[in-house]
């Protein structure tokens, strides 16, 4: 009798904890979403498992026209043309996003503390937010140009 209570226990808890388990997973994955079916391998590398572009391989850093920056992979608006600045860093860089484009999170990739940002919309991966930049703000997003798209105005 005691011996079926602690099977019964176990299954239990077993089931208890592989739900809990699935429902986290779950939960990642609803959070982070490929909306546009036309991105390469490396957008998604970058995009989806925090990959980084080459620096100085970006056709974004010399891009200077009046625009906005839209995220590649679901279009959310995330930056303005007139925050956007040359960090010599080899990656697109600005000095502030566009309120509530991202939600960020702490990495501690390669034992160093970094401050992440995804897309708000889609949760894709953009890069790095640090707090040495040129304006008031000292805000400098360092960005993987792959993830955004530059629309004119
Ligand atoms: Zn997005």
């Amino acid at each position: 009798m005691k011996f079926v209570k602690r099977k019964f226990i176990k299954i239990v808890g077993f089931s208890i904890i592989s739900t809990l388990f699935f429902s986290i997973n779950f939960l990642k994955a609803a959070s982070k979403k490929i909306i546009n079916p036309n991105l390469s391998n490396k957008q998604k590398d970058i995009m989806f498992n925090e990959a980084t572009e080459r620096p100085y391989s970006s056709k974004l850093l010399n891009e200077k026209r009046k625009g906005f920056y839209h995220c590649a992979n679901c279009g959310n608006k995330l930056f303005a043309s007139t925050s956007k600045f040359d960090s010599g860093t080899g990656w697109p860089s600005f000095s502030e996003a566009l309120p509530g484009a991202f939600k960020t999170k702490i990495d501690h990739t390669f034992g160093i503390k970094r401050i992440e940002y995804h897309c708000a919309k889609c949760g894709a991966h953009h890069g790095h937010v640090f707090d040495d930049g040129p304006t008031e703000s000292r805000k400098r997003f360092c960005n993987n140009g792959l993830c955004l798209i530059f629309k004119p105005e």
